[in-house]
């Protein structure tokens, strides 16, 4: 299912655990915009001979778009793509959250809304600087509802600084009696340069030790599969029919193109990114330069993608995909790998795929390192 994705690199203001690549320097949105358009227009022809089924706006914050300029982007993309989306996504905050855009974003075809609703404690929100209350979350889902929109993921963090597992299981049930048909949960993670870690490094914020971010991660899947939701991805859950489907492409390594500043694509045996500034991925292409940076895959990058990707998922890893990329010895050597660790217990192996036991899921990349080649 190939996937088109657009990253629109604009907050209102920074959250403190942010490293995802966005501006709070809204005066640049229309040049941006213009960039965005002229790399679609370059990529265009190389992608003649592909159906896009999935349609992704994240960011940054695509819903702080004026309903104008989104929907002459989206215009651009339906003239110069073929788009038979089955899903057309876009990322929200609540704050942006209006009838009228909702109409709009209707309108134009988007069918999905994916709000970062992080917590519903609004200590934590102040803390970590988001721009939104947890009531505003709350109201945005129901007039989100009553404008006609029925696909939603909602997004929720866990691991604040301070958080107990009691509060953790308050945003749970809060989360569950809303009832959306899919739930992101993230670990919160203390990146370099974020303001979190300046926080932290001044002894301002804390860290939530490791095995209470754990016991939270635990708590939400039991809550959640107790609830009917399937744990089909090690962040994501859904009501079964509703997993979502544009990063399952990313997930089973689906052509994917990524439009704006810091996207990433992968296609034709290449993988790329844009540059992760406004500025330089604009000059750039206005000069008709190279605005990105590219590798050429080799059998061993992919191999290593599927492990990476497919140990996270519920589905698991393809031993018969794992084989194409390697020659009869190293699949042989590999293989041990995989027969020892099925012996302790760390995976199953079912039919032609290996699952790790959900036991070992929240610490899947320490098992990842062990079967990469
Ligand atoms: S709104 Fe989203 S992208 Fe923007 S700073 Fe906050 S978490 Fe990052």
């Amino acid at each position: 299912m190939p996937g088109l994705y657009v990253h629109i690199p604009f907050c209102h203001k920074a959250c403190h655990y942010c490293n995802f690549h966005f501006s709070t320097n809204l005066k640049t949105i229309h040049r941006t915009l213009g960039a965005i358009r002229k790399e679609a227009e370059l990529q265009a022809e190389k992608f003649q001979d592909v159906s896009f089924t999935t349609l992704y706006f994240g960011g940054g914050t695509p819903s702080l778009l004026d309903l104008s300029d989104l929907s002459e982007l989206f215009s651009v993309l339906r003239n110069l793509y073929v788009i038979y989306s089955v899903e057309s996504t876009l990322e929200a905050n609540p704050e942006d959250i209006s009838s009228e855009k909702l109409e709009g974003w209707l309108e134009m075809g988007i069918d999905r809304l994916s709000i970062g609703i992080q917590t519903f404690n609004d200590a934590q929100l102040k803390i970590f600087n988001r721009n939104h209350t947890a009531a505003q979350a709350r109201q945005c889902i129901d007039l989100a509802k009553s404008a006609g929109f029925s696909h939603f993921n909602l997004d929720l963090i866990f691991g604040f600084p301070g958080q107990t597992l009691k509060q953790w299981d308050d945003d749970l049930q809060k989360m569950l009696e809303i009832g959306p048909e899919h739930i992101s949960v993230y670990a919160l993670t203390r990146e370099e340069g974020t303001a979190y870690d300046q926080l932290y490094k001044k002894g301002i914020l804390d860290e939530v030790n490791e095995s209470l971010v754990s016991d939270m991660f635990y708590l939400a899947r039991e809550r959640l599969t107790h609830a009917g939701y399937l744990h089909y991805e090690v962040s994501n859950y859904a009501l079964p029919g509703h997993e979502a489907r544009h990063n399952s492409g990313y997930w089973s390594g689906d052509l994917y193109l990524g439009l704006g500043p810091s996207a990433h694509s992968y296609a034709h045996d290449k993988r790329w990114w844009n540059f992760s500034n406004n500025a330089l991925y604009e000059k750039t292409l206005f000069l008709n330069k190279k605005w990105y940076e590219e590798e050429i895959l080799t059998n061993k990058n992919r191999f290593n993608e599927i492990i990476i990707t497919g140990i996270r998922t519920s589905k698991g890893i393809s031993i018969e995909k794992c084989k194409k990329f390697l020659d009869d010895e190293e699949f042989s050597d590999w293989y041990k790998k995989v027969e020892d660790l099925v012996k302790k217990g760390i995976f199953n192996l079912k039919a032609d795929h290996l699952i790790i036991n959900p036991e070992y899921l929240f610490i899947s990349d320490t098992f990842a390192l062990q079967l990469l080649i």
